[in-house]
This record gives C-alpha cells, sequence and structure tokens, in this order.
C-alpha cells in the first residue's frame, strides 16, 4: 500500500470517529485533499485509492496539474476545489476549470464567476468565505457584512451557493477549536434560518478535523495528513 493511501485511511478514520462521537453519519462528511505544491503523480496516487475531491491554491499550478492528470487519466471523473485567494482578473480560468471555489468574499468576483461560467457545464459550486478570528489582515467577509453577501451571491444565475468556509486561527486547544467552528456552524444556522437553501460547512484542515466535524462540518480540507509536509522552495 503507497504511502499516500495509508494516510488517506487514517485520516478516515479520524473523521468517522469524530462523526461516530457527534453521532453523524461518517458520509455526511467530505474529505477534500488539498493536493497544493504535490505533483499530478500523487493526485493519481490519491484517485488510485479512491479520493475523488482535490483541492488547489494556487491558480497556474493547478491548471498545470488538471491538465496532467486529465491527460493520464482521462475518465478519473475527479472533481476540483479553488481553495485559494482569487484575484479577479483569474476569475475566466477558475470559473471555467473548477467545481467550487470555496474562497468567495465580495460580490463582485462573485458576479464575474457567474458571467463567465461556460454555459455547458454545470452552476458553479460556492462557498463565502468568513472571517471569524476578526483581524483585518485576514481574508474573508466579516460576519456582520455576510447575510447582505449570501443574499446577493444566491441570486446569481450560474452559481449556486452552497456554504460557508473559514479558515480559523491555529489553536492546539481542542475546545478553542471548536469554540472558532461553532461561530460559522452558528453563522450558517442564521443564513439558513433566514431562507437560503445550505448544506456546506467547509471548515477543518489537518490539525483540527476532529474539531471541525464534531461541530458539524461538512467538508474537511486535509492536505498535510495526505501528501506529508510541504516544501514552497
Ligand atoms: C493548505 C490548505 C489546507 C490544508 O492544510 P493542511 O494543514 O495541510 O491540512 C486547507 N485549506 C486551505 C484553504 C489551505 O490553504
Amino acid at each position: 500500500m503507497s504511502t499516500i493511501e495509508q494516510n488517506l485511511q487514517a485520516v478516515r478514520r479520524s473523521i468517522a470517529q469524530a462523526a461516530d462521537q457527534a453521532q453523524r453519519p461518517a458520509a455526511d462528511v467530505m474529505l477534500l485533499a488539498v493536493s497544493k505544491t504535490f505533483g499530478a503523480d500523487a493526485v493519481l496516487a490519491a484517485a488510485d485509492a479512491g479520493q475523488t475531491a482535490f483541492g488547489e491554491n494556487y491558480l497556474q499550478e493547478a491548471l498545470d496539474k488538471i491538465a496532467a492528470v486529465q491527460a493520464a487519466q482521462p475518465d478519473a471523473g475527479l472533481e476540483w476545489h479553488f481553495i485559494g485567494p482569487i484575484q479577479s482578473n483569474k476569475t475566466r480560468p477558475i470559473t471555467e476549470h473548477f467545481d467550487w471555489v470555496h474562497t468567495v468574499e465580495r460580490e463582485k468576483i462573485a458576479v464575474r464567476l457567474s458571467e463567465q461560467r461556460p454555459a455547458e457545464l454545470p452552476e458553479l459550486n460556492i462557498c463565502l468565505q468568513v472571517n471569524i478570528s476578526g483581524e483585518a489582515s485576514k481574508s474573508g467577509v466579516a460576519p456582520a457584512d455576510l447575510p447582505a453577501l449570501a443574499h446577493a451571491v444566491a441570486q446569481l444565475p450560474r452559481l449556486r451557493l452552497r456554504g460557508l468556509m473559514a479558515i480559523p486561527e491555529p489553536e492546539t486547544d481542542p475546545a478553542r477549536q471548536r469554540a472558532a467552528f461553532a461561530q460559522l456552524r452558528q453563522l450558517f444556522q442564521q443564513l439558513r434560518d433566514g431562507g437560503l437553501a445550505l448544506d456546506t460547512l467547509s471548515m477543518g484542515m489537518s490539525a483540527d478535523l476532529q474539531a471541525a466535524v464534531l461541530e458539524g462540518a461538512t467538508i474537511v480540507r486535509v492536505g498535510s495528513a495526505i501528501f506529508g509536509s510541504r516544501n514552497y522552495s
């Protein structure tokens, strides 16, 4: 068994344990394998081990990798999620090549993703990134501005607003990890109470995925626990 396959099994077990503890079906939690900085070979190894959804942060790297994976395995049927910062002049390749975008924080970006979504593709799945840590430097829409953004994005014809995403400040204490995720879940619940049909909470990474599942995550975004530590050089 490859290391990636072993790691995937361990991550799936960890998700299943937390889901069990939360009395949730483990099948309600999608594992997104974050393959940034790793090559097409790593994606193909994970796909061989049954992984179908992959997350990428850097657009050019992602486009090259998607093309390489498609050339090697045209029928793999993989799903690609964009989870990095979005520059407004890069919306077209994002909306042409991805199935999901988790990092929408401005209406202008959403409008462009909608207008540029190719007619032959289904609606682009969208999560709004929320700044739950409250620091000026951090990305994400402020909680106070979230309802207006969500209702605006929900109107756009070629997008399907699925839910919310956050990257909380790193915390080692499980109770603090959970408190941050609980905040996002409450915002999600408020939007649903306000009439939006949302079904997705994208939260939790390698170091805090169990806390996220305990607080209701439906997508966990896991990189290093699957592929190993990243080398950015
Ligand atoms: C890199 C990244 C991840 C994965 O982080 P790990 O700690 O390696 O699991 C998840 N989400 C986002 C937005 C990322 O940029």
